[in-house]
Parts: structure tokens; C-alpha cells; sequence
């Protein structure tokens, strides 16, 4: 229903339902100053490096990344990730990745990168939702950054509830194992793609299964990391 109103009426705010005006698209002015966004590509390096090394479940061995916000409970940036995963706005996913895309240029991270691989939806949850929005935010940044988006390079073999309907300790478990390479041959640098990082569990399951199938170094982007809860 809600999908079917944004495509009848697809000049209001996603989030608070005002009209847009000129340039907006999608989200008013307003709600997106609402947005804790970090204040340079640097900061939010530094932010994922210090997060991982800390205080996520599963350290990994983290190269570079880029995230734009910090992802806060009832924060308006929360109703825009919503509306982009399941109704259908999946072009919100891919403005994001525009953006994702320029904080890299600016802090040189395409470097050596051979591709680009969004986290994976299982193929259920495909049927369910239709696309996956990891992967139009990889799309947003590909064309950015002009580096091909490779999906066929990881597949997730399991099916795992939504993280969040989960007790924490075993959201943390839960996404171990889930994922395998795909059969194409792995390219050495990679850079994964998620919508928001919470405990850091699915990404440190989907870096060890490109990196168990030949991939040197994998790099992450997110749309938004969760604070220390
Ligand atoms: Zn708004």
C-alpha cells in the first residue's frame, strides 16, 4: 500500500510526509539534517576502525571503509532505511550509494579495487522483498567510483531470522557460516556492502568466506554504523 502511494505520489518526504520541493528527492531538507551524519570520510573511517577493533563480537582484520551515518533508534535516517527495504524504494538505496561513492574518491579509496560486492540477501528472502537493497547501494557506488558490482561472488547459504528480532547474544552467532563464494574466480581487493552495521557479525562472516575463497584484502562500506548500544 505504502509503495503503491510513493509511486502515485512521488513528490513527498519519505519520512515525514511533507511535499518535497526543487531538488529534494525522496527525503525533505529537514528530516535530513535530522541525520547524524559523521563530518568527513576520515571521521567515519576512524569511527569503523576504532568499532571494530573494539567493541564488535568478531574481530576482523579491517583495511579501509566508509560509512555516512551513525545509525541512532528513532532517528529519521531509521524510516528512510525502512521505506528503502521494504517498500520498495530501493533508489533511495542507490542515492546513498552515490554519496558513499564521493566520500571515497575523496579519501582515495578505489585505489586498487577490482570490484564490488553487496552483502547478499538469501534467495527467499529475495522472492519476499524483490531486490536486495545492499545491492543498489553497491550500484550507487560502482557508478561513482566506476568499479564493477559483483553479486555473484557471494551467496548466503543460509537462511537467518532479520538480526534484529533476535536476543543480541544470538544475533551475534547467527550470521557465522552463512555465506560461500560463488564459483567465478575471486578477485584480490574487494570492497562489501552492507546497509547498516550493527554487531559487525555479518561482515566478518561475509569477509572470511571472500577471503577463504583467494580475496587479499576486503574493504567495507555502509550507509550507517550503529552506536554503542
Ligand atoms: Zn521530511
Amino acid at each position: 500500500m505504502e509503495m503503491m502511494f510513493h509511486l502515485l505520489f512521488p513528490d513527498v518526504c519519505v519520512i515525514c510526509g511533507s511535499l518535497l520541493s526543487g531538488s529534494e528527492r525522496y527525503c525533505c531538507t529537514a528530516c535530513i539534517s535530522g541525520f547524524d551524519r559523521f563530518r568527513s570520510p576520515s571521521e567515519a573511517e576512524e569511527v569503523l576502525r576504532h568499532a571494530i577493533a573494539t567493541r564488535f563480537s568478531e574481530k576482523f582484520f579491517f583495511d579501509r571503509g566508509c560509512s555516512l551515518f551513525w545509525f541512532h533508534k528513532d532517528n529519521p535516517l531509521q524510516k528512510a532505511l525502512h521505506a528503502m527495504k521494504y517498500d520498495g524504494l530501493f533508489t533511495i538505496g542507490t542515492v546513498f550509494g552515490q554519496q558513499l561513492g564521493r566520500w571515497m574518491l575523496q579519501s582515495d579509496i578505489p585505489g586498487d579495487l577490482d570490484c564490488i560486492v553487496p552483502v547478499p540477501l538469501h534467495y527467499l528472502k529475495k522472492v519476499e522483498r524483490s531486490f536486495n537493497q545492499a545491492e543498489k547501494i553497491a550500484e550507487g557506488i560502482g557508478k561513482t567510483i566506476r568499479k564493477p558490482v559483483r553479486p555473484e561472488l557471494l551467496k548466503r547459504i543460509r537462511y537467518t531470522e532479520s538480526q534484529t528480532s533476535l536476543p543480541a547474544p544470538l544475533r551475534r552467532k547467527n550470521p557465522a557460516g552463512a555465506f560461500q563464494a560463488g564459483k567465478s574466480s575471486m578477485p584480490r581487493n574487494i570492497l562489501l556492502v552492507d546497509d547498516v552495521i550493527t554487531t559487525g557479525a555479518t561482515m566478518a562472516a561475509a569477509a572470511s568466506a571472500l577471503r577463504a575463497a583467494g580475496a587479499d584484502r576486503v574493504l567495507l562500506a555502509s550507509v550507517a554504523l550503529a552506536a554503542k548500544e
